[in-house]
């Protein structure tokens, strides 16, 4: 038996990195799978590849700041798959480093939208669905950077991220007498388009690996698996936990 047998999940920021990576897990592991994202030619053709190898997997257009997005991609799990078991709040978008002092005000906003305001409104939309199933897995892709601070990232991805960290407890707390699940994870720096342009910069990608004990950067199927642990039923009695996956970065 596959350990995601009989459950639909539903991913946002599915189309690359490590959403990618989760769907083709999921699916693997014989989850029926939605991925949301606004990268509607890549999430068309992760769905098709998904497909085409046996599993089953649809792509929706979803902005996670448009609510209404939200409520679509639910509906359409649920009709097309039956139920919604997992959801994944995985799309995220970093943040230029500027000092607070200097950082521009839609910047800040576009960054606390998409990171954290995106996760509750996917948390929203996916409950009253998971209600109707009886039960659910949520998990949160938060941040190394949820947890520990750095002055050379944008304030603000660290206050989504650590939003994100405090509203996955709030929401576990308040869930957990329902059979809704609810759990953070934290990646470390991850080899995904979203650190391509630092571990091209020969100066910064020394300065990030002499930071990280492990001394490499994270493969997104590392995190991947952290996800498809908390998603099953193996971790039927955690809820409300941080899931760290970064090479040993907030040991330190
Ligand atoms: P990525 O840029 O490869 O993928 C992010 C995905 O989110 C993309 O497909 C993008 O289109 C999608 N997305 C962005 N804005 C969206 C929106 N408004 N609506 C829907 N989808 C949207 O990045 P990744 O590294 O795979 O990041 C995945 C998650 O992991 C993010 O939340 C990120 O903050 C977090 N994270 C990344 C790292 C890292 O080092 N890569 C470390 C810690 C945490």
């Amino acid at each position: 038996m596959a350990r995601l047998d009989g459950k639909v999940a539903l991913i946002s920021g599915g189309a690359r990195g490590m959403g990618e990576s989760e769907a083709r897990l999921f699916a693997q592991e014989g989850a029926a799978v939605v991925i949301g994202d606004i990268l509607d030619t890549e999430g068309e053709a992760v769905a098709t590849s998904i497909n085409d190898a046996g599993g089953r997997c649809l792509y929706v257009h979803l902005d996670v700041r448009d609510e209404g997005e939200w409520q679509a991609a639910v509906a359409e799990a649920v009709s097309r798959f039956g139920s919604l078991d997992v959801l994944v709040n995985n799309a995220g978008i970093g943040s230029s480093p500027f000092p607070i002092h200097e950082e521009p005000v839609d910047l800040w906003d576009r960054t606390i939208d998409v990171n954290l305001k995106g996760v509750f409104l996917g948390t929203r939309s996916a409950i009253p669905a998971m209600l109707d199933a009886g039960g659910g897995s949520i998990i949160n892709i938060s941040s190394q950077l949820g947890i520990v601070g750095v002055p050379y990232s944008g304030a603000a991805y660290q206050t989504a991220k650590g939003g994100v960290r405090i509203f996955t407890k709030a929401a576990a707390l308040q869930y957990a007498p329902r059979g809704i699940r609810v759990n953070s994870v934290h990646p470390g720096p991850i080899e995904t388009d979203m650190t391509r342009a630092g571990r091209n910069d020969p100066e910064r990608l020394e300065m990030m690996l002499s930071r990280i004990p492990m001394g490499r950067y994270g493969e997104p199927e590392e995190v991947a698996n952290a996800v498809l642990y908390l998603a099953s039923d193996e971790a039927s009695f955690v809820t409300g936990s941080e899931v760290v996956v970064d090479g040993g970065w907030t040991a330190q």
